[in-house]
């Protein structure tokens, strides 16, 4: 998808949002919401999303909810870094499918990174799809710290 067209109500944050699939979640507040990501980059990967804007990339985020998603990314930064003590977070946003976005609904990723591990974005995460019970105890870990 290129960078212009028009916001699904389909795609996969949108159903998290209401409710329609799983998520592992670590933090919500009015207006965001921050969960695991499925296809961990590494342990503890997240994603921040906002809960009423309609923008797929940041060329069209109100300036409003890019303040909000960043307030958040930064609390869950600050909890990973607790939780589970990497030596550097990758904070990351992907916009358009030329770069990389395959969902659009706008989101930040963070991304815990330790010395010598990888530091760069697979298509499929470091392992594939992670263990839902596996996510659903490191979300625990972690909003313990939230
Ligand atoms: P991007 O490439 O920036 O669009 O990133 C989309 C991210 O969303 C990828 O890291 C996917 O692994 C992740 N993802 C897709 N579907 C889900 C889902 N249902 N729950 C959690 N993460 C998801």
């Amino acid at each position: 998808m290129s960078l212009d067209g028009a916001y699904d109500e389909g795609n996969p944050f949108a159903l998290i949002l209401a409710g329609k699939i799983p998520s592992a979640k670590l933090y919500e507040d009015e207006h965001t919401y921050a969960f695991l990501d499925i296809m961990p980059q590494s342990k503890g990967h997240s994603l921040v999303i906002s809960k009423w804007s309609k923008a797929r990339n940041l060329l069209e985020m109100e300036d409003d909810a890019l303040a909000q998603v960043m307030a958040t990314a930064k609390k869950v930064a600050i909890a990973l870094r607790q939780a589970l003590n990497p030596d550097g977070i990758h904070i990351a946003q992907f916009n358009g499918s030329a770069a990389g976005q395959t969902v659009f609904h706008l989101h930040v990723h963070i991304v815990p990174r330790w010395e010598g591990g990888p530091v760069g974005f697979s298509t499929h995460g470091q392992g594939g799809m992670a263990d839902a019970e596996e996510l659903r105890a490191l979300a625990e870990s972690v909003r313990a710290f939230l």
